[in-house]
């Protein structure tokens, strides 16, 4: 492996008050995606930030990692957390900024999709590789040229995500979790924001 590139990816909110890493990344750890369903969408311009976290056809980037291998390292005090309904995803904010960090399911599951406005590092393709494709097509706001769609289809990706989930529950990667405790209760209480 390249010893120049570090297995280690740099997070951090917009005002740089949260600071966070994925450790160890690699690509074969990662599933990178682009999402245009309309909860992502109510997340982005719940938090005022549609206009720089969503791309022209309302899609949101995001990077699929185990949780076990999310870390913060400053300012865990600002973290947020909505659901756009009482069962839905959870989806982590920075309240000091309100950039998105990423959605998870509840606390007996492996991963966080962490949202790309959340990543701040100039290696991101080298350490977790390309986007590979785009998920739930259908609800962008308008058609989406072929070549921005990436090579998978939407089956292709949801099932990767499903393997890497087995893969990752195998491996007991739901823990350490920083956004649930022992009990799976997410350690900030969510607000509920039904649109
Ligand atoms: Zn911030
Ligand atoms: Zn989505």
């Amino acid at each position: 492996m390249d010893q120049a590139i570090s297995t280690k990816l740099s997070l951090s909110c917009q005002c740089k008050k949260m600071q966070a890493c994925v450790e160890p990344i690699a690509p074969k750890l990662a599933n990178h995606l682009t999402c245009y369903c309309r909860d992502c969408q109510k997340f982005a311009v719940a938090l005022n930030r549609a206009d720089d976290v969503l791309n022209e056809y309302a899609g949101t980037t995001i990077l699929q990692v185990p949780i076990a291998h999310f870390k913060f390292l400053e300012g865990k005090e600002h973290l947020g957390c909505l659901r756009l309904t009482k069962k839905g995803l959870y989806r982590w904010y920075a309240k000091c900024c309100n950039t998105p960090i990423g959605n998870t399911l509840n606390g007996g599951w492996p991963f966080i999709g962490i949202i790309h406005s959340f990543i701040d590092d100039n290696k991101l393709v080298e350490k977790a590789g390309v986007v590979k494709g785009s998920v739930h097509i259908k609800e962008a706001s308008r058609e989406i040229p072929v070549q921005r769609l990436g090579p998978c289809g939407h089956t292709q990706l949801v099932l990767a995500t499903l393997q890497k989930l087995a893969l990752w529950k195998l491996q007991g990667k739901h823990k350490p979790s920083e956004f649930f405790d022992n009990h799976g209760q997410p350690i900030v209480t969510p607000q509920i924001q039904a649109h």
